[in-house]
């Protein structure tokens, strides 16, 4: 949740500026990892859950969603570089586990260019068909 300069607890205005935050940077993925929705989880951990695509644009079409509310991968900082190491193994034991053998294509969208439609850090993983490039 991000604050702004004028949110101080305790200030009159301090419970309605969580509740704007909240609308504007809370997403279907906080839901998701808070299991305020339900969800099937292919793996879960102290750091990230791994769900289905509800879109998939491959045969197999897994996100890795980090716990930690970053809106995207700039977000990231120094001290963030554990928790992205960790969700790039989660989804290479995923894939091993759902049994893609061949191959497959793990992808970040990150901000406005880069096509991020969920303002919550995860890592896409397609596979079960050969991918093309350039990406588009
Ligand atoms: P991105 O465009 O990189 O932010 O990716 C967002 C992805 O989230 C898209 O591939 C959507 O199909 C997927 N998605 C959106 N809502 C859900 C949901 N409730 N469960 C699973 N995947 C979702």
């Amino acid at each position: 949740m991000r604050f702004s300069e004028k949110n101080i607890p305790g200030s009159l205005n301090h419970s309605l500026q969580i509740k704007m935050a909240d609308e504007v940077d809370d997403t279907i993925f906080g839901k998701i990892v808070r299991k305020e929705i339900p969800a099937k989880f292919l793996h879960e951990d102290e750091q990230c859950v791994v769900i289905k695509d509800i879109h998939p644009q491959a045969p197999h079409h897994f996100l890795v969603v980090s716990v930690k509310e970053l809106r995207k991968l700039e977000d990231a900082a120094e001290t963030d570089q554990k928790l992205l190491g960790h969700m790039m193994w989660v989804a290479t034991k995923v894939a091993k586990e759902i049994g893609i053998t061949n191959g497959y294509r793990i992808v970040i969208n990150d901000g406005h260019d880069g096509g991020q439609n969920v303002y919550h850090l995860h890592l896409h993983v397609l596979g079960g068909r050969k991918m093309n490039w350039p990406p588009g």
